[in-house]
């Protein structure tokens, strides 16, 4: 489990860290230019980590192709990321951040009718993460999210009906 703030620093502390692109997008909330990510048509199996903490955030199996210039996944790995109310620029927005450190990700819309198993989509500056290139274990929280097996017994039926 993500402690909450377990690898917060002051923002100094950040300032040498991170490049200044890394500061302005993940401690000042800005955002990157659409379709300029690394991870925005990137779709190899690993792992997204935060990009100044190095907790895991995402899994290559909740990514998915949404069109819309910036890494797009329909769930995060539990408890690693958290949900603010965001009202900048006369919108209601969800900003996402890094549980552990605090950094902005970008935001989560809801309802806009992707075939995901959430209907989320976290909409994730490239910046913000890194990609770990390693096996994704499926664990059991994924079932939920995997589609159910046909019963083989019906494709058996079908064709022994054809041959009667
Ligand atoms: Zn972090």
């Amino acid at each position: 489990m993500v402690e909450p703030n377990s690898k917060a620093k002051s923002d100094s502390e950040w300032q040498a860290i991170l490049s200044k692109e890394q500061f302005r997008i993940l401690r000042k909330k800005g955002t990157e230019a659409a379709g300029t990510g690394e991870y925005d048509k990137f779709y190899e199996e690993g792992v997204y980590t935060c990009a100044a903490c190095d907790t895991p955030l995402y899994k290559s199996t909740t990514k998915f192709k949404s069109g819309c210039g910036w890494p797009a996944f329909f769930d995060a790995i539990p408890g690693a990321v958290s949900r603010h109310e965001d009202r900048a620029f006369g919108m209601v927005r969800t900003e996402i951040t890094c549980t552990a450190c605090g950094g902005h990700l970008g935001h989560v819309f809801k309802g806009e009718g992707f075939a995901t198993p959430t209907d989320e989509r976290h909409c994730v500056n490239s910046i913000s993460l890194n990609f770990r290139d390693e096996k994704v274990e499926e664990t059991p929280d994924e079932s939920k999210t995997s589609k159910p097996e046909a019963p083989r017994r019906r494709l058996s039926q079908i064709l022994s009906g054809l041959f009667k």
